[in-house]
This record gives C-alpha cells, sequence and structure tokens, in this order.
C-alpha cells in the first residue's frame, strides 16, 4: 500500500511539473504583433521576385524577404503550393501585384487578406494612368505596371507606407531607404528614355511573345506588338502567326524578342514564316518580361532586369 501511495504523489508531481513546462513554453512564444519571434524582422511573403526586391531594398536589414515566383516563372499561370501557403501564411506582411497578374491566386490572397495585411502594391496607382486591354470578352487594366518605370516609383511609394504601417518603429529607415532607392530609378527612367530614342523611329518596334511591354511602348516611344495577348493564358491562334509575319516582312523589322518566362516556339515560327517570305528577322536576345533573372546577377535584380532589356532591344534594332 505504502508503495502504491509513493507512485501517486510521484504522478501528481510529474503532471504539475508538466503543466509548469507547459505554460512557460506558451510564455515563451509570444512576441510583439508584426515581427518575427526569432529574428526580431519583419517577415514580407511577395508574389514576383520584382516586389520582392522593391521590398528588400525599402526594408534594408529590418525586414525578411520571400518571393514565391523565382526566375522563369510565369505569374498569369502560377498556381500556389503547400510551401507557397505556408509562406504566406507565416508572413507578417502580404505584398502583391494585383490588376490580375496573379490570376490563379486571386482567391487565396483574398481569403488571407480576412485574418492579415494583404497590400496591392499597384493601389496607388491612378486608374487613369492604366492601360486598358482585353481580357476575355471585356477590358481590363494591364498589369505590366514595372516596365514605366516612374509607375514602379509609385509602387515603390506604396511598399514605403506599407511597410511604414506594419512597423512603424523603423518609419524613418523606410523613408531613408525608399528616397535613396527611387533616386536610383529615377535615373534608370532618364536612361531607358535615352536609350530607346537613340534608335530611328522607323525601327522602333518592339515584337514580343506577349503584351508585357505596353507601358515600356507608352513611356518610352517604342511601338509594341505581342503574339499573346496580355495574359499568356490566352492561346494565340493561327491567324495571329501569320499577322505578325506579314507585318514583319511588310515593315522590313529586323529582330523579334523571347521572354525568359514564356516558350521562344511561337516566336522561332515567325521568324521561320518571314523567312520562307523572303525577309531574314533574327531574334535579337531574351527579353525579362514577368520574371527577373537569376538570383546573384545584375539580371535578378529590378534595376538589372531593365538594363539588360534595354540593352538587347537597342543593340538589335538600332
Ligand atoms: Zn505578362
Amino acid at each position: 500500500m505504502k508503495k502504491k501511495r509513493i507512485w501517486d504523489r510521484m504522478f501528481i508531481a510529474f503532471v504539475v511539473m508538466s503543466s509548469i513546462l507547459a505554460l512557460t513554453a506558451c510564455g515563451g512564444t509570444s512576441s510583439k504583433a508584426g515581427e518575427n519571434e526569432e529574428t526580431g524582422k519583419l517577415k514580407i511573403t511577395t508574389t514576383t521576385g520584382m516586389i520582392a526586391d522593391a521590398a528588400k531594398e525599402v526594408g534594408g536589414e529590418h525586414v525578411e524577404v520571400t518571393g514565391l515566383m523565382g526566375p522563369g516563372v510565369d505569374p498569369h499561370l502560377y498556381k500556389a503550393s503547400q510551401g507557397d501557403i505556408k509562406k504566406l501564411e507565416q508572413a507578417d506582411l502580404i505584398l502583391y501585384n494585383g490588376l490580375h497578374l496573379e490570376g490563379k491566386m486571386s482567391d487565396i490572397l483574398l481569403n488571407l487578406g480576412k485574418s492579415k495585411t494583404v497590400t496591392q502594391v499597384t493601389k496607388d496607382i491612378p486608374e487613369s494612368e492604366l492601360l486598358m486591354v482585353p481580357y476575355g470578352d471585356k477590358e481590363e487594366a494591364d498589369p505590366h505596371v514595372w516596365f514605366d518605370v516612374t509607375k514602379w516609383i509609385q509602387v515603390t511609394d506604396t511598399i514605403r507606407d506599407s511597410l511604414t504601417q506594419a512597423d512603424p518603429e523603423h518609419a524613418k529607415d523606410y523613408n531613408d531607404q525608399a528616397d535613396a532607392y527611387i533616386a536610383k530609378l529615377q535615373d534608370l527612367h532618364e536612361e531607358v528614355s535615352e536609350r530607346i530614342t537613340s534608335i530611328p523611329k522607323a525601327s522602333r518596334v518592339l515584337v514580343t511573345a506577349h503584351d508585357a511591354f505596353g507601358y515600356f511602348g507608352q513611356a518610352y516611344d517604342i511601338e509594341v506588338l505581342g503574339l499573346q495577348g496580355i495574359s499568356t493564358s490566352a492561346e494565340y491562334g493561327v491567324n495571329d502567326v501569320s499577322e505578325l509575319r506579314d507585318f514583319l516582312v511588310d515593315n522590313q523589322i529586323k529582330a523579334v524578342f523571347v521572354e525568359s518566362s514564356i516558350s521562344p516556339k511561337a516566336m522561332e515560327a515567325i521568324v521561320a514564316g518571314a523567312k520562307e517570305k523572303g525577309h531574314t528577322v533574327t531574334i535579337g536576345g531574351q527579353l525579362y518580361s514577368d520574371a527577373m533573372g537569376q538570383e546573384g546577377t545584375e539580371e535578378g535584380t529590378y534595376i538589372g532586369m531593365v538594363k539588360h532589356n534595354t540593352k538587347v532591344i537597342v543593340d538589335a534594332l538600332k
């Protein structure tokens, strides 16, 4: 009997100890709202690499940024994996492009918006500055705003505001870092403008796989033709291919361009078609349209990507 009582006491002591440990553990995980418990940094998850890059520039050492869409990824067709959903759920702040760019993620983003801050980085661009384009059987705003550097400056402002709201303690740093980045973007805008207008007007035609460069054309005075509509989820038809081929032949266009996030097959077919009609068109090079280059390379940043595109276009058309 005595032995049993000792075991009972030991069991009670064990239960009490376990409860204390559990309580301590719970207390340990609580942290300040808006900051990550391990690093003290604001955890940001973005959809595209371009947004991730801007968030890193503005956030500096106070943020930990995860971009879901890597090099070569097409955002129009991108579906969030289980791993992505986890990264979105763990974020303090989610930044996305919107304007239907992330067409297959809209439900997830809408849902997450109920429980955390989800910011559409294009929301402060005045509606009158958005290009309206056919989308299915109606008109929608063209989502590819990053190709007009002045619009990306507006996006950077929005990202700064969003970071400041999520983490007001570091408002001054976010403001200073945004200003420094915007100064670089202003230089970039002028550089692109100068270089593109150095191409003779008659040759200033940019033919690409899909209509990603509408804002680029508008901002830098170059005509833009895309084989596929604004979203790559729309199929192109035989008529589009032959129309574009005839346009190249009739206007003696020297080069067309392929994109890093889209298969080059259609463009290769057009080049072959033009050749049959006696006009030589070359593939002028690969442009980064909806995704940046490899991390760690120059093209793996927004500024490097825009510079790369400008160089490829100028070298092929001038
Ligand atoms: Zn696109």
